[in-house]
C-alpha cells in the first residue's frame, strides 16, 4: 500500500497536485467517515473514492447508473495498474463468474456494480462474507425524486447504511438543488456525513443582468460590442422563438442558426459541427442544445428568455469559458417571463412537482433582482460561500446608485390603489405618465387623482422602481392572474409617511455599460 494519498495520486493516476478539496474528502473516507461530495461535472469526484479504495483493506463498491460509464472507468483504472472490474448485465455468463470469483479471492480494489445487481439477495448476502473498503454512489441524485433522474433502482440503495453499518458510505452528485440534498442524505441515511460542497464557482464568466426591453436590440448592442470571432449561444424559451431571432441574426449578416428539438436530427448535427468547428458564430437554441457541446472557447452566453431555475442557468452558462479565458453571461430580464414560465410550469406535472418548480423559479427570479453580488447568489443557492464580493458581475462592476425614493415610491403605491389593486405594472405606469392610450380612457382612468403624477420618470425607471418595491415587500405581484399588482401591509408606514425608503437608482440604459475589473 502507497505511503500517502498524494504519493497515489503522483504515482498511479500521474497528477502533480490535487484539485481544491480533493484531498480533503480524501482524508475524511479514508478515516471511514460518511461523506456527501457535491461538487461540478468535471470537477473531479472520481478520484475522491478511487483513491481511498488504494488506502483502505478491502474491495470498493462504486454504483454507477450507466454502463457504459462503468466500463470507461474501469478500463482508465486498469490502465493505471488497478485491480477493477464491473459487474451488471452487459456482461456474459463466464466473464461475471469470473469477476466474482476475484472478488471472492481478495483480487479486486474496485468493482463497479449496478444498483439492481448490488441490491439483490444473491449478491448482498456475497457481501457478508467479503472485507470491504467503502460504498461509492456516483449520480446519487437518482436517488430522489425532486432530482432530474430518478430511478427507482437507487431506492433500494437506502438499505446500504443499514446493512453495513461499518462501512462507509459516499455519495457523489453534481445537480443538487438545496431541495434535492436533503432528500439524498436522508434517503441514503447520510445524517452522520460530512457535506463537502464545492467547485461551482467559475470565476471567469462575469454575470450581468439587464432590464428586458427591446430584447432584439439589447442583443445586437451586446453583439456589436464584442469581437467578431466570439462565438456564443443564445437560449430562449421557445422553438418560434429561437427561429424568430436566429432569422433576424442571419438577415443582420451574423452567421447564426436555430437549433431545437422539432428539426431533423440531420440539421441538428450539421449546426453542431459547424458551431463546433468555428464556422457559425451564433447558435440559437433552446434548452435541447448543449447536452453535446464540447467547445472550449465559447465566449459568451445569453439568455433572451428567463430560465426555468437556477439549475439551468448555471448549467447553461457554464458552457461559457471552458478554456478558462474571460466570457459573459448575459440574463434579458423581463417581468412578463416570470408570468410565461409560470404559466410553463403549471400547464404540465402533479401539483406537488409544479410547488417545486415555481419555488426554484422564485430563486431565479431572486437571482435575477439581485442588487447584491451575483456569484454570491448564485453559489449561495448551491451551498457554496464566497469569502468576498467577486469584482466580476454587473453589481460589483457598477453598483447600484441608492437615492431617497420615498416620494416616487408614495405615487406609484397610491396609484395602485387607486386603479383598484386590478391592474399590472404596464397599466399602473401608464396612469402614472399620463397616458392617453384608448383603453386606460375607456376605464376613466384618467380622473383618478393619480393621473399623470409620474410624467417625469420614463417608463423604464417606473418599472425599475416598481419591481424593487415588489421585491422589499411593498407590492405583491399576483403571477397567476396576470401580473396583478396589491398593497401588502408594509405599504401602510410608507404611504402614511411614517418611513423613508432608499432604492437603487434604476438603469436606463438598455445594456450596463460594464467598467473594467478593479485590480
Ligand atoms: P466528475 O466525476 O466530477 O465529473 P472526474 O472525476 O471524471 O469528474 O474528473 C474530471 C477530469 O479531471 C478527469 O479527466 C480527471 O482525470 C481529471 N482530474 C481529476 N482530478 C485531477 C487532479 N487532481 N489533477 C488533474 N486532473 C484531475
Ligand atoms: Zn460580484
Amino acid at each position: 500500500m502507497p505511503e500517502t494519498p498524494l504519493e497515489t495520486l503522483r504515482t498511479v493516476f500521474g497528477y502533480h497536485a490535487f484539485r481544491p478539496h480533493q484531498e480533503k474528502i480524501i482524508a475524511g473516507v479514508i478515516r471511514g467517515e460518511d461523506s456527501f461530495v457535491l461538487m461540478p461535472t468535471g470537477g473531479g469526484k472520481s478520484l475522491c473514492y478511487q483513491i481511498p479504495a488504494l488506502h483502505r483493506p478491502g474491495v470498493a463498491l462504486v454504483v454507477s447508473p450507466l454502463i457504459s460509464l462503468m466500463k470507461d472507468q474501469v478500463d482508465a483504472l486498469q490502465a493505471n495498474g488497478v485491480r477493477a472490474a464491473f459487474y451488471n448485465s452487459s456482461l456474459a455468463e463466464r466473464d461475471a463468474q469470473q469477476v466474482l470469483a476475484r472478488l471472492h479471492r481478495g483480487d479486486l480494489d474496485l468493482l463497479y456494480v449496478a444498483p439492481e445487481r448490488l441490491m439483490g439477495e444473491p449478491f448482498l448476502e456475497r457481501l457478508k462474507e467479503i472485507p470491504l473498503s467503502l460504498f461509492a454512489i456516483d449520480e446519487a441524485h437518482c436517488v430522489s425524486q425532486w432530482g432530474h433522474d430518478f430511478r427507482p433502482d437507487y431506492v433500494q440503495l437506502g438499505r446500504l447504511r443499514e446493512l453495513f453499518p461499518r462501512v462507509p458510505l459516499l455519495a457523489l452528485t453534481a445537480t443538487a438543488d438545496p431541495q434535492t440534498r436533503t432528500d439524498i442524505i436522508r434517503r441514503l441515511g447520510l445524517v452522520r456525513a460530512t457535506c463537502y460542497i464545492t467547485g461551482f464557482d467559475r470565476p471567469n464568466i462575469r454575470y450581468t443582468v439587464v432590464d428586458k426591453q427591446k430584447p432584439f436590440n439589447q442583443l445586437q448592442t451586446f453583439l456589436a460590442g464584442r469581437p467578431p470571432e466570439d462565438a456564443g449561444i443564445i437560449y430562449a424559451l421557445s422553438r418560434k422563438r429561437v427561429e424568430e431571432v436566429a432569422g433576424r441574426l442571419a438577415a443582420a449578416g451574423i452567421a447564426a442558426a436555430p437549433y431545437h428539438a422539432g428539426l431533423p436530427d440531420s440539421e441538428r448535427s450539421r449546426v453542431q459541427e459547424a458551431f463546433q468547428r468555428d464556422e457559425l458564430r451564433v447558435v440559437v437554441a433552446t434548452v435541447a442544445f448543449g447536452m453535446g457541446i464540447d467547445k472550449p472557447n465559447v465566449r459568451f452566453v445569453v439568455h433572451y428568455d428567463l430560465p426555468k431555475n437556477i439549475e439551468s442557468y448555471y448549467q447553461e452558462t457554464g458552457r461559457a469559458g471552458r478554456d478558462g479565458l474571460p466570457a459573459e453571461a448575459l440574463l434579458l430580464f423581463g417581468y412578463g417571463d416570470i408570468a410565461v414560465a409560470r404559466g410553463l410550469i403549471e400547464n404540465g406535472g402533479n401539483p406537488e412537482q409544479n410547488r417545486i418548480e415555481i419555488q426554484k423559479l422564485n430563486a431565479m427570479v431572486g437571482f435575477a433582482e439581485a442588487v447584491t453580488c451575483r456569484r454570491r447568489v448564485l453559489l449561495g443557492y448551491f451551498g457554496e460561500s464566497l469569502a468576498e464580493d467577486c469584482g466580476n458581475c454587473d453589481v460589483c462592476l457598477n453598483p447600484p446608485e441608492r437615492f431617497d425614493a420615498t416620494e416616487e415610491a408614495q405615487k406609484a403605491l397610491s396609484c395602485v390603489y387607486r386603479v383598484g389593486q386590478r391592474f399590472g405594472m404596464g397599466h399602473v405606469i401608464d396612469v402614472l405618465r399620463g397616458s392617453r392610450s384608448q383603453r386606460l380612457l375607456q376605464l376613466g382612468h384618467d380622473r383618478l387623482s393619480t393621473y399623470g403624477i409620474g410624467r417625469d420618470l420614463s417608463p423604464e425607471l417606473w418599472g425599475g422602481l416598481l419591481r424593487q418595491l415588489v421585491h422589499l415587500g411593498y407590492l405583491e405581484q399576483d403571477l397567476a392572474s396576470y401580473g396583478v399588482l396589491k398593497l401588502t401591509a408594509a405599504s401602510r408606514p410608507l404611504l402614511r409617511g411614517e418611513e423613508r425608503l432608499h432604492l437603487a437608482r434604476p438603469r436606463e440604459k438598455p445594456v450596463a455599460p460594464v467598467r473594467p475589473p478593479r485590480h
